[in-house]
């Protein structure tokens, strides 16, 4: 799944050409963002959230949650009794009442609950494209000896589906299916961190939605937010984002050369 970036209003396109045209992104524009730049930084290594960042996957979460919640129905929970709020947690806490109840019916919600979610993310990266001129980035990242993680809360076979050749772009891949918990909470990112044997103030987090920043924060890395996605410059500027750059190609700009 696409990294929280679920809402309860109906999703907006991502539309992310059309939202270069619309951002302004001019070189005074951009120049405003990178005026946040403490200094360049000496990183190594660079660790990318995938959809909204890598490529642009229009998820239709409006559908996501229309389906979870006929799932809900049928198993008898109101989802007014819900407090989490993205797809992903309501179904852990969704499957915590149930297993209360009865352990087998929870473990048959679990498994149609993901199979929603997959089904739906899979058809989005049946049309999701990578950002153009990443496959670039992420290889002159690498030969500068700087190491590429990539972390998502989308299913692992969405990603792949979408960037085939994943794999020869970076160090480490940790999609949703191979972490307990995922970002925003740390515990995703110090699994990147232990995997490349690197702590948290030795690498950059960049992602499109706030919850990247939060985790990034979190596992004490610097922050990048991307605008390819649907956070706006003013909501990175909020929440504290180190850098901002209007898509991650431009990676560069923030480290040490
Ligand atoms: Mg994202």
């Amino acid at each position: 799944m696409s990294e929280g970036q679920e809402g309860n209003s109906k999703p907006e396109r991502v539309g992310y050409w059309n939202d270069r045209m619309k951002e302004k992104t001019s070189k005074k524009m951009m120049r405003k963002g990178l005026e946040k730049r403490e200094q360049r930084q000496k990183v190594k290594a660079v660790v990318f959230d995938f959809d909204g960042t890598l490529a642009v996957l229009n998820i239709d979460f409006q559908l996501m949650r229309e389906r979870f919640f006929d799932l809900l129905n049928l198993f008898g929970i109101e989802k007014e009794l819900i407090k989490e709020r993205y797809v992903l947690e309501m179904i852990n806490e969704v499957y915590l009442i149930l297993v209360a109840r009865n352990p087998s019916q929870a473990k048959d919600f679990y498994h149609r609950a993901h199979q929603i979610l997959q089904e739906v993310e899979l058809h989005a990266a049946s049309e999701g494209k990578l950002i153009p001129g990443i496959e670039t980035t992420l290889k002159g990242l690498r030969e500068k000896g700087i190491k590429v993680g990539i972390v998502t809360r989308n299913c692992g076979e969405a990603v792949l589906r979408v960037f085939p050749n994943l794999y020869d772009h970076c160090d480490l891949f940790i999609s949703r299916d191979s972490v307990r918990r995922v970002k925003p909470h740390p515990d995703h990112l110090h699994s990147v961190m232990k995997g490349l044997h690197l702590s948290g103030e030795e690498a950059l987090m960049v992602g499109d939605h706030p919850i990247d920043i939060q985790a990034g924060k979190k596992a004490g890395m610097k922050t990048v937010g991307v605008l390819t996605g649907r956070t706006k410059r003013e909501e990175f500027e909020r929440i504290g984002a180190d850098y901002i750059l209007r898509d991650a190609t431009e990676i560069n700009q923030v480290l040490e050369q």
